[in-house]
Order: structure tokens, then sequence, then C-alpha cells
């Protein structure tokens, strides 16, 4: 494709996406195809892919179904490979023709024959030194232990779980663990064990797999003096664990210092780049996260110049848990200030449009690539929200911390913008304006290690609340 097509072809994609109403574009898109140019097939290829952008984020299904008819019959004319599309539109159709006639047949029968998985057994639950020790009848490998937290904040209960792909032969069981108001062992389902600890107050919890065993070190941050009466129960002094680590150790945080090398980003005041402000930001975000027992990488740690694109593809590489891009905004008004959080999505505002565009500058070819490969790919509905919830923690973590030391400290608040860098992130990702290096006051700060410091602790912080919120 020549280039001036491309570059065209990404202004109207970017454009059109806002602008009309699904039943207007849709008619647009029709018109187009109808066209004789090659130029206005690929436009009405483009417009349903932004029908379909639309439909997922609205959860239109007819809408959706309309776009991957237009996707797939523009594209197949445009000799674009269209077989993702093609197979989701089929499952549209299946789907239909399945629930038209339940009729059960061979091979329904075959299927419910399906051999059950030999599983592992749970052989023993013991205490040793305060741990608790499940042994089961094979070794255990680390991915058949699925662990998570969550937090009702309601009822103001901690909830560990572990789900163990295993059976047990007994009836569900209460342990008894002082300073722990409940554990309860269950069999959640077939093949899943279900080990619940629940509390009034945070536990430490560490865990390990070794051979055939899955140990436990549960260790309430507050022990409350009423428990602790059953005998077969140590003590929890005895309890020894070297590591202070917080539970969501076993989580992966990728940090994104924006720009770098030959892209300077933003630069503002006594001409301070945004791009040493925001890697000065990142190191120290990635040396609290680890501290706190993250695993944590960053896509540079050196001023060099890194793709947007492949950002993403390298948190997909390390099974990131979270991304988060580190941006300092810029604006023609000097008195723009303020802290601001974004996720992905394509937006609607005028402004995010514009903190977008500006982020966005970094080269043509990439967005072309996001908008054929990625875009679409990341923008389901389960993502967003995720993304959406990690940014208000980020947020408001980050506004707590930097009012703890400074006055006048602005909540641009959480906004949701078309960013290309969380484009194709295949975990929440966020973006976040640490603040605006065009305003004097906010540059002083962006530019000091001491504020760089504070923030960085509001961003670990955020990730720690989202931690505790969410799984
Ligand atoms: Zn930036």
């Amino acid at each position: 494709m020549p280039k001036r097509l491309v570059i065209l072809f990404f202004l109207f994609f970017s454009v059109s996406l806002f602008a009309l109403s699904d039943g207007a574009l849709l008619h647009k898109a029709e018109k187009e195809f109808a066209g004789k140019q090659k130029s206005d097939i690929f436009r009405a290829y483009n417009d349903y892919k932004n029908l379909y952008l639309r439909s997922i984020m609205n959860q239109d299904e007819a809408l959706k179904i309309k776009a991957l008819q237009g996707i797939v019959k523009s594209g197949t004319k445009l000799h674009i490979d269209v077989t993702p599309y093609k197979k989701e539109l089929s499952s549209f159709t299946k789907r239909r023709y399945v629930t038209q006639r339940p009729k059960k047949s061979k091979t329904s029968k075959q299927i419910k024959k399906v051999k059950l998985k030999a599983t592992n057994k749970l052989r023993l639950v013991y205490w040793k030194k305060g741990r608790l020790v499940l042994r089961f009848s094979h070794k255990l490998r680390k991915h058949q232990v699925n662990y998570f937290k969550l937090y009702d904040a309601d009822k103001n209960v901690y909830k560990y779980v572990f789900d163990v792909e295993a059976s047990m032969m007994t009836r569900s069981q209460r342990l008894v663990k002082p300073g722990i108001r409940s554990i309860k062992l269950a069999q959640f389902k077939p093949n899943i064990l279900r080990i619940v600890f629940k509390n009034d107050s945070v536990v430490e919890m560490h865990f390990k797999v070794t051979g055939k065993e899955l140990v436990i070190n549960a260790r309430p941050t507050k022990v409350s003096q009423a428990s602790g009466k059953s005998s077969h129960v140590s003590a929890v002094s005895n309890i020894t664990s070297p590591s202070q680590r917080k539970a969501s150790q076993s989580k992966t945080i990728v940090i994104d210092a924006g720009h770098g090398g030959k892209d300077p980003g933003a630069s503002g005041y006594r001409h301070y780049k945004e791009k040493h402000v925001v890697l000065g930001i990142a190191k120290y975000v990635r040396d609290y996260l680890k501290r706190r027992g993250y695993h944590v990488y960053m896509t540079r740690d050196r001023d060099y110049f890194i793709k947007l694109r492949n950002r993403t593809k390298f948190a997909n590489k390390k099974k990131a848990d979270l991304f988060i891009s580190i941006h300092a905004n810029a604006s023609k008004n000097k008195k723009a200030k303020g802290v601001e959080t974004y996720f992905l999505s394509p937006s609607r505002s005028n402004r995010a449009k514009k903190v977008a565009a500006m982020e966005n500058k970094a080269d043509i070819d990439d967005m072309n690539y996001y908008a054929r490969q990625s875009f679409l790919s990341f923008l389901n509905n389960h993502k967003i929200v995720a993304s959406n919830k990690l940014a208000i923690d980020l947020q408001q973590s980050i506004l707590l911390e930097l009012r703890k030391h400074y006055k006048d400290v602005t909540d641009g608040g959480v906004r949701e913008g078309p960013f290309w860098v969380l484009v194709g992130a295949q975990m929440p990702a966020v973006l976040i304006e640490v603040g605006f290096i065009t305003n004097p006051a906010e540059a002083k700060r962006l530019a000091s290690k001491k504020y760089q410091r504070h923030i960085a602790k509001g961003i670990a912080d955020g990730v720690e609340r989202y931690f505790i919120k969410n799984r």
C-alpha cells in the first residue's frame, strides 16, 4: 500500500471512529463498498472495522453481525485475510442453528463420554511450623495452583483463595489457625479443590509448590487475642519467614517510561524533557515495587528509542499482569496542570483525543500496524473494565500520596483515550500523565527527585490497592 494511502487510511480511521452515528456509518460503508475505486472499498472495510469496535464497546450483537459481514465482503475484495472475522461470523450463525434444533446426535453422546482427567488426589493435610501443608498423590505443578485475593469492602473481609487442580476424598473441612477468622477446604468443582482463608485484616500469604506438596504460610498482620486455643496448631510466633514480601509477590508488572532516544516527548519549562522526567519516575516505581516483592520489568531503563508496539509486545512476552506507561503532559496553556490517568478506549472527549494525538506521534507505520493488527484484539469489555479499575486505583493513590507532601495538587481525573501505546496489551494497561511539563511550578516539581519519588510511591500504592481489590 502506498504510504500516502496509509496515512489517509489512518486519519480516516481515527476521525470516522468518533463522528457518525452507527446507522450513518453503516450507510456510509455500504455506499463506499458499492464504489468503483479500490480506495472506496478500503474506506468501507475500515468503516466496517470501526463498526465492529463499536459493537464490542456497546455489546450490540446485531451491529456486530452487520460489521462482520461488511469486513468479510470488503476484506475479501481487497485480498485481506479475514479468516478470524469469518470464523466469528459463522459462530453467530452456528449458535442460531444449534438453538433451533437441540437434537441429540451420536457425536454429542460421544462428547459426554469424554474421559475424566486423571486428577491428583489430596492425601494429607497437616500443620508444620505454623504452615499449612497439603500433600497430594502426585507431583503438583505450579500452574495447577491458582491463587487470588478478594476483598469485600462492605463486610471488610479479606479472602485468600487457592484453587488446586485436584480432588479430595473426604467432605469439606474447617481448619484453625490463631489470628485467622476461618480456613475452609472443600471440593469446589469436580477437579478443583478450593482453600479459602478469611480474615478481617490483611494476611501476608506465602506459598510454594514442592514435589507433591503445597505449603501455605499465612501470617495475619494483626493477631487477635481471643483465638488460639486449639493445641494442634503451632503458635504464630513459630512461623519464620525471611521474606517480608506481600502476597502480591507472584505478580509481574511492566513499567513503561514513555518516549526515549530520538523521541524526546513533550518539552516545556526550561526545556525539561518528558523522556528524562518519566524515566526517573519509572525507575523509582520499579524500586518500590521490587521492594514489595513484585516482578518488575522496564521497557527501557536508559535513554533510547522504542517503537510503541514493541512496548506492549514486551509486556505480553513477559506475561505481565499489568502494564503502566508513564508520561508527562504538555499544553499551550501554561496554567494547565494536574495528574491524569488514562485507559484505552475509542474515546469520545476532545480533551482525551488531543492528549492521545500527542502521545501517538511516534511513527505512522506503527499506528498503521495497530490499526490493522491489534486494536481489535485489545478492545474487549473485560479488559477495558479492568484497566478502568486500575486507573482509578492508581489515580487515587497518587493523589493521596502527593497531597501528603504538597499543597495544590490537581486531580485531572481518570479518563479514557485512544492511546496506541496501550493497544495490543493483553493485560490491564494504563497511561499516567504525571503532570504538565509546560507548567512552570509543576515542571520544577517533576524534575526534582523528591517529587519523582513521591509520585512513584503513589503509583506503587495504587498497584497494591488494585491487587488487594481484584484477585
Ligand atoms: Zn508522553
